[in-house]
């Protein structure tokens, strides 16, 4: 599209959604680029801020007539840069920031209506003042929208015991890249009248339509809660212990995280109020969060009985339970901040994958060896949800090493750790997506039955390939179609 033809579409987008809603001035749009990570900073054509679905609705109908590509926004926490634009001065983002509403709470239903840009914690929130949860939690949960955790499928913590927000999504209120909008919002536990489109849109990382609302399921907030911290000697202890806690303490285990050594050290340096938990240093550590919307003050009983018994059978020699809620933070404070201390040790390369539990040790063992043949040196904080089998493995640069020399390893360091996952039969995204960083490495590596149907659905949704092409999918892929 040539100047005078963009000029001409951002008028009628302005006269369309008003003023406020439409930035296209480039040091404005230079404010709202860049992502977390830090990779794409390119500018958009122009930036929109609907506030209602139906300028939703209208903004896409335009867009669509005038061929121009959208790239959805949530709360630009993704790691992957889905919501970054891919050509720069062509493409039109559409946030969702203005749209943060709680339309509805259903507590009989246990459900609630969010609008897609509401904040998670928003969500959280009104759940909580309705004496429900929203069992979802991310470290990025006060910035990332609802829509953005169902684009990307969030997982997070709580995956082990509620599931990702997959099995979150009661219903979806959607626009189609020609404007058309869908409304799944009913909302019921049980309907089997077709087949589920809501499932379409949940992970499609805003390729197949723009999320605008959502009905969410809620669960019985917890009346008793006790959180742990263990050091463990090796990985297979680790996996050990995680059968004896499912043992004891069966569905109440709501979190469990491995974290090791490396990113206790780098976290201890990045806190400077923060003390090392236990006595002794360990090479692993697991963080173990229970709770029950039981009442009573059993719970405690059973995590101690449960932690004594890792303690005889040699699994978990060294304990803490928090006490108060205070400590229960100050512990899940060390994990937390386990992504932003890792700059301390330099360069990271990440890597969001996930193998079958019981493979963890194997993968993790031979992976680094793998890895510190080609690179002596390298130190990998592997850490994560390991109670689902999601790991982030993440590689910091050697001790000393020219920060530019070890991200020119980036591409091998991917081989292995990716080659690795592939003979795990893991999966190379576990739960941030694709977006645009992995879209490559999921077409040479995916299933092409999959990838050339999901093709198809994505050309049935958006023939005309305007809805954040690239992400996902690239062009000239497996099973390929003509659209991006
Ligand atoms: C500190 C930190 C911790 C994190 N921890 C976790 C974690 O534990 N688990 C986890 O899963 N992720 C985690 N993430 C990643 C990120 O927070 C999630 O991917 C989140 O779901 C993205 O939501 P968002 O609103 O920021 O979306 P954005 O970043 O704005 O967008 C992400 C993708 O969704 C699409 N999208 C956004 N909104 C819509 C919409 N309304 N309709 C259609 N498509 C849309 C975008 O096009 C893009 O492809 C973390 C990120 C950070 C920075």
């Amino acid at each position: 599209m040539n100047g005078q033809d963009s000029a001409a579409v951002i008028g009628r987008l302005r006269r369309l959604l008003g003023d406020e809603a439409v930035i296209s001035d480039p040091a404005d749009l230079a404010e709202r680029v860049g992502e977390p990570r830090g990779r794409y900073r390119d500018l958009p054509l122009a930036y929109l801020r609907p506030a209602t679905t139906q300028q939703v609705s209208a903004a896409l109908t335009l867009c669509h007539e005038a061929g121009l590509v959208i790239v959805p926004r949530g709360g630009n926490t993704g790691l992957v840069g889905g919501q970054c634009v891919r050509s720069p001065h062509e493409e039109v983002v559409i946030s969702l920031e203005r749209m943060r509403e709680i339309r509805r709470v259903d507590a009989d239903g246990a459900s609630l209506i969010a609008e897609a840009g509401c904040p998670l914690a928003r969500v959280q929130e009104a759940a909580a003042a309705a004496g429900l949860l929203f069992p979802m939690s991310l470290a990025s949960e006060g910035t990332a929208t609802i829509g953005g955790n169902i684009a990307t499928n969030a997982g997070g913590h709580l995956t082990i015991r509620y599931g990702n927000m997959r099995q979150q999504v009661l219903g979806l209120e959607v626009v189609l890249a020609d404007g058309r909008i869908l409304d799944g919002l009913k909302g019921l536990r049980k309907d089997n009248s077709g087949y589920d489109l809501n499932q379409l849109f949940i992970g499609s990382e805003g390729t197949l339509g723009i999320i605008t609302a959502a009905s969410l399921n809620l669960v019985s907030a917890p009346r008793q809660s006790m959180t742990a911290l263990m050091g463990v000697a090796d990985l297979p202890s680790t996996l050990t212990l995680l059968r004896l806690l499912r043992r004891h303490l069966g569905e109440t285990i709501s979190a469990l995280e491995l974290m090791p050594r490396l990113a206790m050290d780098f976290v201890l340096d990045y806190l400077p109020d923060a003390h090392d938990p236990l006595v002794r240093e360990h090479p692993w550590y697991l963080l173990l969060q229970a709770d029950t919307a039981v009442a009573g003050d059993w719970l405690r009983d059973a995590c101690a009985r449960s932690l004594e018994r890792a303690a005889d059978e040699g699994v978990a020699a060294d304990t803490v339970v928090a006490g108060n809620d205070i400590q229960a933070d100050s512990l899940w404070r060390l994990r937390e901040s386990v992504s932003p201390a890792q700059k301390i040790g330099g360069v990271s390369l990440k890597h969001d994958i996930s193998v079958p539990v019981a493979a963890i040790p194997e993968f993790v063992d031979e992976t680094c060896s793998a890895l510190a043949e080609r690179v002596p040196g390298i130190r990998a904080c592997v850490f994560g949800h390991v109670g689902d089998g999601n790991l982030h493995f993440n590689l910091s640069q050697p001790e000393g090493m020219d920060p530019e020399v070890f991200r020119a390893l980036e591409a091998d360091c991917n081989r292995i750790v990716f080659d690795a996952v592939m003979r795990h039969r893991g999966s190379i995204a576990a739960e941030h997506g694709i977006g645009q960083l992995r879209a490559e490495e999921l077409a040479l590596r995916g299933d092409t039955v999959r990838l050339g149907l999901m093709r198809r659905l994505k050309s049935a949704f958006d023939p005309e390939g305007l809805l954040n092409p690239g992400k996902i999918l690239t062009k000239g892929g497996h099973g390929n179609s003509s659209c991006g």
